[in-house]
């Protein structure tokens, strides 16, 4: 089995435990901007690609600056999302709106900031409109219905999606927005989630590319980008295969020279919208082993629970578990390691063999960069922890404190109860 390596030392936990109490979940800085650049490498084929880092997957300002920093621009789909991306100086065709049912609150902001909006549906020309106004790009999100195959198994089920609209709404929504003023166009679709395989984006642009020419020539419509969107996953368990993200662009290259040069449309431009593909692996969630337990399994207790991840309790989703500092030992012990919550799936791991685990033992689990921290909630009280960032030069900043009391109350400020 591969081994899967923190990117801190136990002394370096230990450095930033005495500054920062556990539970939180770290950042690494090298490796966000490593990838960002092997990201933007694997495109650089392609004249206006651009990554819109989807902020629901990790919504700190300072991760926010760093992908800016690379070249990267936001994917957006509520109100504090776009006031977030407005404060890192995010504006205009850096963002992209993908909402659906969307408030026309969130509408008109998106639209005030000059963002790519991304419409989910063909009655929501006539919203936009009608909240806002048509701006002269425009984009809409396909839904090919049916299931998305790659090979021979079965990927995805977009049929049973809520996203996106049908060909024809496509066709239909695209001529009605030229009607009303708009210029250029994108499209957008978000067919499978955490996939590893290298096959799925070349696959999805195959797919995108050959509506784009169908869409072209039914509308006369100008294409001016094709957006991937997410869905890029990464290896949680040891065992699983990174995706190889320079292959991946090369495929769609080879789509793209295949369908699209050929109609005359070699200046469209690839969007993605990456969120864990771009932050999963960089982050991890710190903890202290605070409780042990003997009964009819042998139970860790953790100073963090599911408020603070919760992938494991919702889907069942594996995140690995290294024991700082004991990298080396023996995984002779099973265990389920488990959180405070008084709901059962509070484990952040059911029956993992590890090392032999003492009370005070800092535990990091693993590739919780994204939709790690942002899906936490507060049930049981239970507060929202610091996020810290391990900057390259080795050392760290606090870039979210953690909630207090007087945070989880704040929302009783207009009652006597409180005050
Ligand atoms: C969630 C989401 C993404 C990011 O998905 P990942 O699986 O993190 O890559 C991108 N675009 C849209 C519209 C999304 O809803």
């Amino acid at each position: 089995m591969a081994e899967k390596k923190p990117f801190v030392t136990l002394a370096q936990a230990k450095d930033i435990i005495a500054d920062v109490p556990t539970p939180f979940h770290l950042y690494d800085e090298k490796g966000i901007r490593e990838n960002a650049r092997l990201m933007n490498q694997a495109f650089s084929w392609n004249k206006g690609f651009k990554e819109y880092f989807a902020v629901k997957a990790t919504p700190n300002p300072y991760i926010l600056k760093i992908l800016q920093e690379e070249g990267c621009g936001v994917d957006c789909s509520s109100y504090t999302e776009l006031l977030m991306s407005e404060a890192c100086g995010f504006s205009g065709s850096d963002i992209m709106f993908s909402s659906n049912e969307t408030p026309a609150e969130d509408m008109r902001k998106a639209y005030e900031l000059g963002a790519n909006i991304n419409l989910d549906d063909l009655t929501h020309v006539d919203f936009l409109r009608q909240v806002a106004g048509i701006p002269e790009t425009i984009c809409c999100r396909y839904n090919p219905g049916g299931v998305f195959t790659l090979g021979n198994g079965i990927m995805d089920n977009p049929g049973d999606a809520k996203y996106g609209m049908t060909e024809e709404q496509m066709t239909e929504a695209y001529t009605r927005l030229m009607a009303l003023g708009a210029k250029e166009f994108g499209i957008h679709a978000f067919l499978a989630s955490n996939t590893v395989t290298d096959d799925y984006y070349p696959e999805l642009a195959g797919q995108l590319f050959h509506l784009a020419v169908r869409l072209h020539e039914k509308t006369g419509a100008h294409i001016k980008f094709v957006n991937l969107s997410g869905g890029v996953g990464i290896a949680y368990k040891p065992d699983q295969r990174d995706n190889d993200i320079l292959k991946i662009g090369d495929g769609v290259r080879r789509k793209f020279e295949e369908i699209l040069v050929p109609a005359g449309m070699g200046d469209v431009a690839i969007y993605t919208e990456l969120g864990r593909f771009m932050l999963a692996p960089y982050g991890a969630l710190v903890t202290t082993a605070i409780h042990e337990k003997h009964i009819y399994k042998e139970y860790i207790g953790v100073d963090a629970c599911a408020a603070n991840l919760m992938r494991p309790a919702m889907y069942g989703a594996y995140h690995h578990i290294t024991v700082l500092g004991k990298e080396d030992a023996p995984c002779d012990h099973q265990y389920d390691v488990v959180g405070g919550l008084c709901e059962n799936n509070d484990k952040f791991a059911i029956d993992r063999m590890l090392p032999e685990i003492d009370k005070g033992d800092v535990l990091y689990i693993h590739d919780t960069g994204a939709h790690g921290f942002s899906m936490g909630y507060n049930y049981n009280g239970k507060l929202r922890s610091a996020e810290v960032l391990l900057r390259e030069d080795g050392s760290h900043q606090l870039i979210r404190r953690a909630e207090t009391p007087a945070d989880y109350f704040a929302t009783f400020d207009f009652s006597p109860f409180f005050q």
